[in-house]
């Protein structure tokens, strides 16, 4: 089994349940899982390659929880850059009809790379949208193409607008045919076992786009199966008057009576989370992906995140689609949720408890890498310790973003400063981003592609 020594770090953040932090420490990694952390005289020697970290954070590797990565190759289309999400959906909806397996496989790797050079080392994917032949497998095989720990979410939208749902009926899918193909692909791509690169969930859209039965019957065979339950909820007001005009309740209770809660499920944004919903989920262990990028640009609102995690809410972050946050930087995103979180608390009506300290660096840092891990299921990936899988990002402290910064805590700089790029990203023990550089694909032929199937997909 290969082994692979990060030596002389100055820094290793471990993010475990202590939060951990080690100055001038190495890691050593076996295969695929990391075997002992400190100095690197207490090391096992003789590793098959050594990276010299010296000048480096090492962090786990960050774990996004929400993405339609399909969704890069219509990022900042002038037509829907000011829409808010129900007319930003419709107007998006017939480019999207033109997506081709090709455009598939394309935009999900370009999103894996820009994930992955972010220092995300695990992604979860919802695709919902099938036409012309496009199947779920074209973003697994994008995924191990690349190298990237992979949620696969088969998402499905069952109902058009002829049935008073949001998108075309051009597409939706029957809803027999969703399950078949749920069923096929748990069959044939879902692996449960300790360190998997790949997992499968069920994702039907959301509340306005499937039927109550589509609901019900994907949480029944997700739960036969033992596969997880994705979908969006609660995302902003005309979701919540859509739950309550049509089903009579909030997006939480229409949740919990089609059985969608439990630590089998997680929810995008609940941005409008009531406090009813928010000790539901708590007593449930329902989890949420969190999305402020994208929550910002739709102008959907500020997710009530401190309140969630006081309450014992399993949390995670989410880049979101392309189309709506229009970066998919995971750090930054992790900077964004530190930032929000001070800024939402500040508008509250009776004022700001905690002030600044309503999230801290390392409670961003933690949201991004073990309260992924939370949310996904996952026991192996999220925080460094001998056993767990090895997957760590590596960032270069003695950058300009850095200036002055790291010198003082390297943490904290990490989310408060400008986000940079990793220098290194390691996924199940082996090197995807080499100094900065993608090893897996060459990038310039791949952008190359996308930009003229972004253009083609646009042109209809
Ligand atoms: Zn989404």
């Amino acid at each position: 089994m290969s082994t692979l020594l990060i030596r002389n770090a100055t820094c290793v953040a471990s993010m475990d349940a202590a939060r951990r932090e080690w100055k001038d420490a190495s890691v050593f990694i076996r295969g695929n899982l990391v075997e002992a952390i400190g100095p690197a005289a207490e090391l096992p020697q003789g590793a098959d390659e050594v990276v010299d970290a010296r000048g480096h954070l090492v962090v786990p590797g960050l774990v996004n929880t929400h993405h339609h990565m399909y969704q890069s190759l219509t990022r900042a289309l002038p037509a829907v850059q000011d829409a808010e999400l129900f007319s930003w959906l419709r107007g998006l909806y017939p480019v999207w009809a033109g997506l081709t397996p090709e455009m598939v496989q394309v935009s999900t790797r370009v999103a894996m790379a820009e994930l992955l050079l972010s220092g995300c080392t695990t992604s979860s994917d919802h695709l919902y949208l099938y036409p012309n032949g496009v199947r779920l497998d074209d973003s697994i095989e994008a995924a191990a193409a690349i190298g990237m720990r992979f949620t696969a979410s088969r998402g499905s939208m069952s109902v058009g607008r002829s049935q008073g749902g949001l998108p075309p009926d051009a597409l939706v899918e029957p809803e027999d045919a969703i399950l078949r193909d749920s069923q096929r692909l748990i069959a044939q791509y879902h692996d449960a076992a300790h360190g998997a690169m790949l997992q499968i969930a069920l994702a039907p859209c959301s509340p306005f786009s499937v039927s109550r039965d589509l609901m019900r019957e994907s949480a029944a065979l997700a739960r036969a199966e033992g596969v997880r339950l994705h979908t969006h909820l609660a995302e902003n007001d005309h979701d919540v008057a859509y739950s309550r005009e049509k089903f009579g309740c909030t997006p939480a209770e229409y949740a919990e009576a089609l059985g969608w809660v439990g630590h089998d499920v997680w929810h995008a944004h609940c941005v409008k989370l009531d406090a009813a919903g928010i000790g539901l989920f708590a007593r449930t262990g329902t989890g949420v992906a969190h999305c402020p990028c994208s929550n910002m640009r739709l102008a959907s609102g500020i997710a009530p995140v401190r309140r969630m995690l006081a309450a014992g809410v399993s949390v995670g972050l989410g880049v979101d689609g392309s189309a709506s946050n229009d970066g998919a930087h995971m750090l930054g995103e992790a900077r964004q949720a530190l930032l929000l979180a001070r800024v939402g608390r500040a508008l509250e009506p009776l004022g700001c408890d905690h002030g600044p300290a309503e999230m801290t660096a390392r409670d961003a840092l933690a949201l991004a890498t073990r309260g992924g891990a939370e949310v996904l299921g996952r026991r192996d990936i999220g925080h460094l310790a001998p056993g767990m899988c090895a997957d760590l990002a590596l960032f270069d402290l003695r950058t300009l973003a850095f200036a002055g910064g790291a010198v003082h805590d390297p943490v904290g700089a990490l989310l408060l400063c400008a986000s940079p790029q990793a220098a290194w990203t390691i996924v199940d023990g082996r090197i995807v981003v080499r100094e900065g550089q993608l090893a897996t694909l060459d990038l310039g032929p791949l952008l190359e592609r996308h930009n003229a199937l972004a253009l083609q997909l646009a042109a209809g």
